[in-house]
């Protein structure tokens, strides 16, 4: 690789630097510094003015300042905690610094008429403002004002390295490098978007001209911080489509079947497939008759009819002489595809069969049978199905069917188990939580994405409406008439118990509350602490209509299908994220009326949440949802890095950066297939857990 040449400096080693020896070297490496770059991409999170000293007039609590003045009053303050107290004045005003650790010596110094000079917090004091154990010296005349040239960045730190310590070995790094930086964006790509040499971007954050204001840096505003973002951006863009490229190296089977299994399903259907699903059908199968794996992401709002097109997907494979895997996140849900498969395809003479965790040893043992004799052409099931035992005859194509947010290595993972032979298979995934263009740009630019933007004619939208806590009357009485007119109920509350920190409504005591206030009907409750198979006896019940209203936390959130249930209640709205509302809603309206969506709220509401409230109100459009998420959440957020802890980037910031996105991706095509020397390098200095993927 380039950039392990002992040429190329920023690869070297932390210990090149002056002062570096191997026991920094261990305390650095404990926050990922290993080599020099490390240190040139540890970018500062605050910076400080110390260019200037400011009258003790103009200071403002909350910042940080260098001020300069006479000391006019020395004392000792005993009392709740003892405190040696500085009086310092200027021209303008006065300032008290306060210090509670002191010693004779420092008493000694701190005299009337002596001038001080400090570094500190601006803080509200008892009579005037005040700075707690500032950085100080003690002048006998006025201090001069030699001060820092640039302003002073604040790094992150670990353990036995301080920030005087942490600042000049990111200085020494700079100088080392200096002017060696090396350019892997293409010079062409630099003149076409002007941008500033990478050395120059990095002196810059790293020592901000003293002109320059701290939230232009601290915002990422500045030129500098420009360039790296845009870099930074480009080099997440590099790496999935490396890995594209790298997947485009395996083979698979080309798929051309001589049969006529897909005109015999399309015209069995008892509904003509929309325009969408056609051109995604369409996509997919073009990508079936490559040799090279497919990795594709259908997104699509919940009933726009996803399953259509892993089906159709399916009869070319199987058509073909493949078999074709099927995975579902849950057990009901593996369930509920297998009856639509069964329906599908028994009259077409192909076998489908279940394979999950639950099936009596026997069932299991046959279905291991049929998977192995290749007897079953459809196999649906949970991630049972990529247990060791399961061994396919000729496993074509995978389906991965509502998989929320995964990351990169999950989804190569999934594939690897399902290898087959020296072929890989081709793999569908399939989501109902759409992303932003710009994050799927950067994010899924390892995927193709297909979107299904149109729901089958004849669907009526969910009516949406927001009503305040102290009117839920109205709500009961709706309850009331959409039971008597044999229609289902959902009621969600966020808690499964009463808590005593948050007033929010909790299932287990809703489902009482619902009970007495509507004895005449039937209520059922579901939540997470309920063990798998009884959930599903509960789910089974209110699907056969043997439960009028189902209390319910979040967890039904995914896939589930009654058709009859046409009115949901949110309770607590304003607590849940606005995908996870639009998922909630998408669980009524499959039948063929007015299905109704009721957001209860308590008020006040905070402003993001009453702009959650007001986009469900406004729209049904999963793909405009997903944009406004992203806008109020972050992308990070979105992604679900937030959770796991791992930070998406080091400065780039989505959507704030989203302008970068769309020449990133011209950028990106350009190295790719112009400079591929550039890729390793690229990923290595911004992504170096990245570039150590294996074989994909
Ligand atoms: P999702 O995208 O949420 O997985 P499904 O595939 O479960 O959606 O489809 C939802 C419902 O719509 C199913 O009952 C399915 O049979 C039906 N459906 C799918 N496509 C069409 C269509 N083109 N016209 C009418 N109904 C359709
Ligand atoms: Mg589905």
């Amino acid at each position: 690789m380039p950039s392990d040449k002992p040429t190329d400096i920023e690869s070297q080693q932390v210990t090149v630097l002056y002062r570096v020896g191997p026991s920094v070297a261990a305390k650095l490496a404990k926050i990922q510094i290993t080599r020099v770059r490390d240190l040139l991409f540890h970018f500062p999170y605050r910076y400080q003015d110390r260019t200037r000293i400011f009258p003790l007039g103009s200071l403002q609590v909350g910042t940080s300042a260098v001020v300069a003045g006479r000391i006019q009053k020395v004392q000792v303050r005993s009392g709740y905690r003892r405190s040696l107290v500085v009086n310092i004045e200027d021209d303008t005003g006065l300032l008290t610094i306060r210090l509670f650790h002191f010693n004779n010596n420092q008493m000694e110094k701190l005299k009337n008429g002596a001038w001080l000079r400090c570094f500190g917090e601006v803080r509200i004091g008892h009579r005037c403002l005040e700075m707690i154990h500032p950085e100080y010296s003690v002048w006998q005349s006025e201090p001069p004002t030699d001060l820092e040239s640039t302003l002073t960045p604040v790094y992150p730190l670990t353990e036995g390295i301080g920030q005087a310590f942490m600042r000049s070995l990111v200085q020494s790094a700079l100088k080392t490098c200096n002017g060696r930086i090396k350019e892997w964006v293409p010079p062409e790509e630099s003149s076409r978007l002007q941008l500033d040499p990478l050395d120059a971007a990095l002196n810059r954050v790293h020592k901000p001209p003293k002109e320059q204001t701290l939230d232009k840096f601290e915002l990422h505003k500045d030129e500098g911080f420009q360039r790296l973002i845009f870099e930074e951006l480009l080099s997440h863009q590099v790496a999935r489509r490396w890995l594209k490229q790298k997947r485009h190296k395996n083979y698979a089977a080309a798929m051309q079947p001589d049969g006529d299994l897909s005109q015999r399903l399309a015209s069995s259907l008892s509904f003509e497939p929309t325009q969408a699903q056609r051109q995604v059908i369409r996509e997919t199968i073009a990508d079936m008759r490559q040799s090279t794996p497919m990795l594709r992401l259908i997104q699509g709002d919940v009933g726009s009819g996803k399953t259509l097109v892993a089906a159709a997907a399916a009869a070319w494979a199987v058509d073909s002489g493949y078999q074709v895997a099927i995975m579902a996140p849950t057990e009901l849900l593996a369930e509920q595809h297998l009856q639509t498969f069964l329906e599908w395809f028994t009259p077409l003479e192909v076998k489908v069969v279940l394979l999950t965790g639950r099936l009596s040893a026997n069932d299991q043992r046959n279905a291991l049978a049929d998977i192995r004799k290749g007897t079953a052409g459809i196999v649906v099931g949970t991630h049972a199905l990529f247990q060791e035992a399961v061994k396919f005859k000729k496993l074509g194509f995978i389906v991965v069917d509502e998989q929320h947010r995964f990351g990169v290595s999950q989804r190569y993972a999934l594939r690897e188990k399902g290898m087959a032979g020296e072929n890989v298979p081709h793999q569908l995934i399939m989501t109902a939580t759409p992303i932003p263009r710009s994050l799927a740009m950067t994010f899924y630019a390892d995927l193709d994405v297909s979107s299904i933007r149109e729901l089958p004619p004849g669907r009526i939208p969910v009516h949406t409406s927001a009503v305040a806590d102290n009117e839920r009357h109205r709500v009961v009485q709706q309850v009331k008439e959409t039971c008597s007119a044999g229609r289902q109920v959902y009621w969600v509350c966020p808690l499964i118990d009463k808590s005593d920190y948050f007033e929010v409504e909790s299932a287990v005591e809703k489902e009482v509350e619902v009970r007495n206030a509507l004895p005449d009907l039937r209520v059922g409750l579901l939540h997470g602490r309920i063990k798998s198979l009884e959930r599903d006896k509960i789910m089974e019940k209110f699907r056969s209509g043997q439960i009028d209203i189902l209390v319910a936390t979040t967890v039904i959130e995914v896939g589930v299908d009654v058709p009859n249930a046409n009115l949901m209640i949110i309770e607590n709205a304003e607590r849940l994220g606005l995908a996870q509302l639009h998922q909630l809603r998408g669980r009524v309206g499959r039948g063929t009326d007015q299905a109704n969506c009721i957001l209860l709220y308590r008020k006040p509401l905070s402003k993001i949440a009453e702009e959650r409230l007001s986009t469900l109100l406004r729209t049904n459009d999963g793909f405009e949802i997903a944009e406004t998420d992203m806008k109020l959440r972050g992308a990070g957020e979105l992604l679900g890095t937030k959770q796991t802890g791992a930070q998406l980037f080091r400065i780039a910031d989505l959507p704030r950066d989203m302008e970068f996105v769309e020449e990133v991706g011209k950028t990106a095509d350009v190295i790719i297939n112009r400079y591929p020397e550039n890729i390793q390098p690229l990923i290595q200095r911004w992504l170096p857990a990245e570039g150590e993927y294996g074989d994909v």
